[in-house]
């Protein structure tokens, strides 16, 4: 056979180059490049609908039925044909036998006569409308009701819902739980899925005890990022691989890497991406991978480090843990979800009054630690310094404040980012 063998996607060298003379890049700026040179990185399988809660759907589903298949009754109650109805006072003759869900009536109700039917029973020959047992008195020999009742009154249509042969969901949605409902109710048995995006995590930092079961000396720290953006990459349906931590030491970061290009499909790193004398990640894949730091107007965040290793993308984030969330919040999210084959999402944001005061600057857009309090309001953590993980706790949310400036004052409108809405 000839012809070009299949590779992988690759990204360009120099794909997350800035342009030359951009100091500081806006937040929407910075997201629309990386937007626009990642791709889809994972190959695509089958899988049984039933296990495919989370996963990212590769290939449109058709629905192999419609929903409801027939037409059947929406409530308890009794059918007939609305034809031989009419105002006032109905009186019709029950046919023997009745209609229930999985057990459809086997023959056909004559106009003027009516039948005993229950929910989600299939309507019978001559039965085109129900009326809601409740709205009627009956012996077991004939039912009573007022009239006039509406045509198809508590019937449902065949393929109401979805009908056989129409795109039930697109490529590119991940499924959650109601989904499964959906596929099932179709008969689709399997799904085409992408692969799970593996996202390999690693710190570094000459400080930082990675297993806090161990003892740590006063000038040692525990791992708070690994933890967190590994549990991140979970809860956004990739697989998250642990590349543990290494101290600041090129050798040793250099053999991480290699390490982590063969087992993941990108690479989340957190320190020491800045440019200072200690910031070894930094310079290791300014010199030996293609690095791009890029200068993002937002707090918190100091420059946000992306690379290619060996070809797998490397988005070095700040050390910092709440700085850290923030940047794999606003930046690696979206680029993961990309990269998992399901498109670029926005966080859906919900303007609500404030509860706090603030004069914020213009130049760089702000996210604050924020849940939202008894009345409905905004309120932000107590400190906005960088280090106070358990703020990042305390928080169900971000408040996003643009990159103008603005005068908050208790009441004045501001955008909540739940959690939920980055998926975690
Ligand atoms: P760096 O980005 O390396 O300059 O680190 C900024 C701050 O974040 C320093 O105070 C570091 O000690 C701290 N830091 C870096 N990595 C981590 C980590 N994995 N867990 C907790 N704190 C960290
Ligand atoms: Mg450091």
């Amino acid at each position: 056979m000839t012809g070009t063998p299949l590779v992988p996607p690759r990204l360009r060298d120099d794909c997350f180059a800035m342009p030359q003379g951009v100091s500081w890049v806006p937040v929407d700026t910075a997201l629309a490049r990386l937007r626009a040179v990642l791709t889809p990185m994972t190959g695509v399988e089958s899988v049984t609908a039933i296990d495919a809660s989370g996963r990212v759907l590769a290939a449109d589903c058709i629905a192999r039925r419609s929903n409801p298949p027939r037409p059947n009754s929406a409530v308890d109650g009794y059918g007939f044909a609305h034809s031989a109805t009419g105002r006032g006072v109905q009186r019709l003759p029950l046919v023997a036998g009745r209609a229930a869900a999985g057990q459809p009536f086997d023959g056909a109700v004559p106009a003027g006569s009516a039948i005993r039917i229950l929910t989600g029973a299939i309507l019978p020959d001559g039965v085109d409308t129900v009326v809601l047992e409740e709205d009627c008195a009956s012996d077991g020999r004939i039912v009573v009701f007022d009239g006039p009742v509406k045509p198809r009154a508590n019937t449902r249509t065949a393929g109401e819902d979805v009908k056989q042969g129409e795109i039930a969901l697109t490529s590119g949605h991940r499924l959650r739980p109601p989904d499964l409902a959906l596929l099932s109710a179709l008969g689709i048995a399997a799904v085409t899925v992408f692969r799970p995006l593996r996202v390999g995590v690693l710190s570094t930092g000459d400080e930082i005890i990675g297993d806090p079961s161990q003892d740590a000396a006063p000038h040692q720290i525990f791992d708070a990022n690994r933890p967190m953006l590994l549990a991140l990459a979970q809860s956004l349906g990739c697989t998250p691989i642990d590349l543990g931590h290494v101290r600041d030491d090129p050798a040793l970061i250099r053999d991480r890497l290699n390490q982590g290009a063969t087992l993941a499909d990108v690479i989340l790193t957190s320190g020491g991406a800045s440019a200072g004398d200690e910031d070894h990640i930094s310079s290791l894949l300014r010199n030996e991978g293609t690095l791009s730091s890029w200068r993002i107007a937002m707090k918190p965040g100091r420059p946000l480090a992306l690379a290619l290793w060996q070809g797998i993308p490397v988005f070095g984030l700040p050390g910092n843990p709440v700085a850290a969330l923030v940047c794999a919040l606003i930046f690696a999210r979206p680029a993961l979800s990309l990269m998992a084959g399901a498109g670029w999402p926005k966080p859906q944001g919900f303007a609500v009054p404030a509860a706090f005061s603030k004069s914020k600057k213009a130049g760089r857009r702000e996210y604050l630690r924020a849940r939202i309090d008894a009345d409905g309001h905004a309120e932000v953590f107590a400190s906005e310094g960088s280090g106070r993980i358990s703020g990042l706790s305390w928080a169900t949310g971000l408040v996003e404040l643009p990159d103008a400036a603005l005068e908050v004052r208790p009441g004045t409108p501001v955008c909540f980012l739940p959690y939920g809405s980055f998926g975690m």
